[in-house]
């Protein structure tokens, strides 16, 4: 993706924005289509719709809602593995992974997507506040809770670094996804944040 693509899909939203002549479905329908032009994932567009703040919040809905006819909705609880809770799942090394798929509406929280932890551990942490920190595993889970409740949580996408969210925006594109990370299943993993975070506990 180009700066002048990223400029042009900016440029597009902000025109849904401050012309709100045409109809609902026009405005929204254009915002799908930049965001998902700028981004390529329907999982990045609608990180990217659920945090750009100056979208009128009808074309917000609007423009999700068609998201989710692309990539399904959160599965019922009935179609989940777990019925009751969405659950972590454990994406297979790489030299295991063929044939392997994600399970249906969930959401991959590894490096380097919206929902990768930016604090590594075991190497220097490049999230700037942590100044080339080495990190454990726990601390990592940590510090990844800790900026989620804050408000500053913030990844890395190419060089720059994304525009900080919180505990509204994981619950808009994380409540009732399940979630796959890399980690084992029995390690300490914020994907188990996102999980406690973004889904209602009644
Ligand atoms: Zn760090
Ligand atoms: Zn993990």
């Amino acid at each position: 993706m180009t700066t002048s693509n990223r400029d042009l899909s900016a440029a597009a939203r902000e025109r849904a924005r401050h012309h709100p002549g045409g109809s609902l479905h026009r405005r929204s329908l254009l915002v799908t289509a930049v965001s998902l032009h700028e981004t390529n994932t329907v999982e990045a567009a609608r990180n990217i719709i659920a945090n750009h703040e100056p979208l009128p919040d009808d074309v917000r809905t609007r423009a999700l809602n068609l998201l989710n006819q692309l990539d399904p909705a959160p599965p019922t609880p009935s179609e989940r593995s777990s019925p009751d809770m969405p659950i972590r799942h454990q994406r297979p090394p790489t030299n295991e992974r063929k044939g392997w798929r994600k399970p249906k509406g969930s959401v991959l929280v590894t490096r380097p997507y919206t929902w990768g932890n930016p604090h590594p551990f075991d190497e220097p942490c490049p999230v700037p506040a942590c100044h080339n920190a080495v990190h454990t595993r726990y601390e990592a889970v940590d510090l990844f809770e800790a900026d989620l409740l804050a408000g500053t949580l913030t990844t890395r996408h190419g060089t720059r670094w994304r525009k900080p969210v919180g505990l509204t925006q994981a619950r808009i594109a994380l409540a009732g996804r399940d979630v796959v990370c890399a980690c084992p299943l029995d390690e300490r993993c914020h994907g188990d944040v996102i999980l406690k975070w973004a889904n209602p506990t009644t």
